[in-house]
């Protein structure tokens, strides 16, 4: 407050003087009001990192982000609609904004919507709202770390609900982006890369497999996107299948040009290496006798450098009635997701 005074040099230095102290006190109450708010982050994040694994089959668990997918998800189906209603909600809950966005369009007299998820290299925090301010409101300017998975199921194959294909890969993405979102909670500096994760509809043929009757979802962004911002495009599909006496299924590398990022995963995989669990990455490059058409291809043969990851060989169940949750093994799902975890860590250092 401001009393008179005599003369008008004291009323300024009294004015100044109240306008430093005010200053101050707003500083403080700032400080306090973010200190109670990185306490309040704090306890929430340690509140639900001590809830149960996330990766779990019971199919009573109201947390399992892999049980929820235990439908079929036909492309066009209210099915579809729910399953990236789930995977949206899952998002807005993150701690740290992730942006959402919807792609649909028409192909062959049907309607297909692909969901893309974008985590910007900067924090955006969603509490900060509160303040009306955010951190940062810069464009993205920085290169794309791209993961993508299928979430439509067969269409002909009726109560197809496409457990390894691909419903525990799109649940590794959840669990992972939750690991990761967490551990950038309190990231001193800008990421190197915005990461992003991409729920392509439509993977499968209607009826049957050729150029123009699959990967529509694929497709569809190798047009739309900027090939160009996208540093490395890691596809999943087929995980989860348990071993049995005589087949073990691995990884293996399929492309010389990232050959470099598969040996990471390879040294990741080594280092988790305990006697319960097996290697899940085979040493060994078989790109020069075996192709597999997946949603990655639409960007390779653009010029993005992509990292397919498909288990070998291709379980006696797949595109079967038998591709249910039994035939899933969920150690491995969680290794798989451990690995992509320390992977992307690695990547965002
Ligand atoms: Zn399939």
């Amino acid at each position: 407050m401001i009393t008179k005074k005599n003369s008008n040099q004291d009323i300024i230095i009294e004015t100044c003087y109240s306008s430093v102290i005010n200053k101050v006190i707003h500083c403080l109450m700032l400080q306090y009001y973010l200190f109670l708010i990185y306490l309040m982050r704090f306890l929430v994040a340690m509140n639900i990192l001590s809830m149960n694994n996330l990766l779990n089959l019971d199919p009573d668990s109201s947390t399992s982000i892999l049980t929820c997918f235990n439908m079929t998800r036909k492309v066009g189906s209210q099915n579809s609609k729910l399953t990236r209603e789930i995977i949206k909600d899952f998002f807005i809950q993150m701690p740290l904004k992730w942006n959402i966005e919807e792609i649909s369009f028409q192909e062959a007299g049907h309607n297909f919507t692909n969901l893309v998820v974008t985590l910007p290299y900067y924090n955006d925090y969603i509490q900060d709202d509160i303040f009306g301010f955010k951190t940062c409101s810069l464009e993205y300017n920085k290169k794309d770390i791209v993961f993508a998975v299928h979430y439509d199921t067969i269409y002909k194959i009726p109560g197809f609900v496409g457990a390894i294909d691909s419903a525990a890969s799109m649940a590794i993405l959840l669990q992972m982006a939750y690991a990761f979102s967490h551990s950038q909670l309190y990231r001193p500096s800008l990421r190197p890369y915005n990461l992003k994760m991409i729920f392509f509809d439509g993977e499968e043929a209607f009826d049957s497999w050729s150029s123009t009757d699959s990967l529509y979802g694929s497709r569809h962004m190798a047009q739309k996107m900027d090939l160009n911002n996208i540093e490395l495009f890691v596809l999943l599909d087929l995980i989860g299948a348990k071993d049995t006496e005589t087949i073990q299924y691995k990884f293996y590398n399929y492309d010389r040009q990232t050959e470099n990022f598969y040996q990471k995963l390879l040294d990741i995989d080594k280092a988790l290496f305990n006697e319960a669990t097996s290697l899940l990455f085979e040493d060994k490059y078989v790109g020069d006798d075996i192709f597999i058409d997946d949603d990655h291809v639409p960007f390779k043969n653009k010029g993005v450098l992509c990292l397919h990851l498909l288990p070998l060989p291709f379980p006696s169940f797949w595109h079967t009635q038998q591709d249910n949750f039994d035939s899933l093994d969920i150690k491995k799902i969680r290794r798989v997701s451990q690995v992509l975890f320390n992977f992307t860590e690695e990547l965002f250092q």
